[in-house]
């Protein structure tokens, strides 16, 4: 098992190496035979299903590192804190990313609904957009909320922490895991203009900010 700040080190290295466009050179041999028996993640990452933010991709890793649940605006429902659990139960995986990133389409949705609410939206994608909204409701009423690109940036940013505190706090297998298991839930930010991943929410003193 590999415990939470050592798979938080790895995703922060693996991010440097795809910044800096060099590539681990060196995967395991014979990797691909073991993986049609069993898989041992080390870092389970819920992320938004935009195209420009593969996870694999951005943290440079293989095939079997990374157990990957992706949807729009990585937000949280049901099925997906059940996958979380599935994965940090079944293979013990001791790290949980949320994986938001700049300009993300399912914050950009959300606002311009707010501003000007459609009637004819489908019932489907109103469910992701109603459960981005806490986040950026309380942030138009601000100075903030007059500045687009400000509004957007910590939208963003406070809706990866809803859903980190939603997985924190929603599960009651999480919560059990993180008290006595150290299971560790970190928020985190891939900026889409320099490919840097900033793990700003849960983990400040495991890696450093990219900002600081
Ligand atoms: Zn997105």
């Amino acid at each position: 098992m590999i415990p939470a700040h050592e798979a938080l080190f790895r995703l922060h290295a693996g991010n440097r190496r795809f910044v800096a466009h060099a590539r681990d050179p060196d995967p395991a041999p014979g990797r691909n035979i073991e993986l049609t028996l069993e898989q041992e993640p080390f870092a389970i990452i819920l992320g938004c299903s935009d195209a420009r933010v593969p996870a694999e991709m951005v943290f440079d890793q293989g095939l079997g590192d990374l157990f990957v649940i992706r949807v729009a605006g990585n937000i949280i429902a049901p099925s997906l804190v059940g996958s979380v659990e599935f994965a940090a139960e079944r293979f013990h995986t001791r790290l949980v990313v949320v994986l938001g990133h700049s300009r993300c389409g399912a914050i950009l949705a959300t606002i311009e609904e707010l501003r000007k609410p459609t009637e004819r939206q489908s019932p489907n994608l109103r469910s992701i957009v109603d459960r981005v909204r806490p986040s950026v409701e309380g942030l138009l009423a601000t100075p903030l909320g007059k500045d687009h690109d400000t509004l957007v940036h910590h939208a963003v940013r406070a809706n990866i922490r809803a859903s980190a505190d939603h997985l924190r706090h929603g599960s009651r297998v999480l919560e059990q895991l993180i008290q006595y298991d150290g299971l560790r839930v970190v928020g985190a930010e891939y900026s889409l203009e320099t490919g840097v991943v900033d793990f700003f929410d849960g983990a400040p003193e495991l890696v450093p900010s990219p900002s600081s």
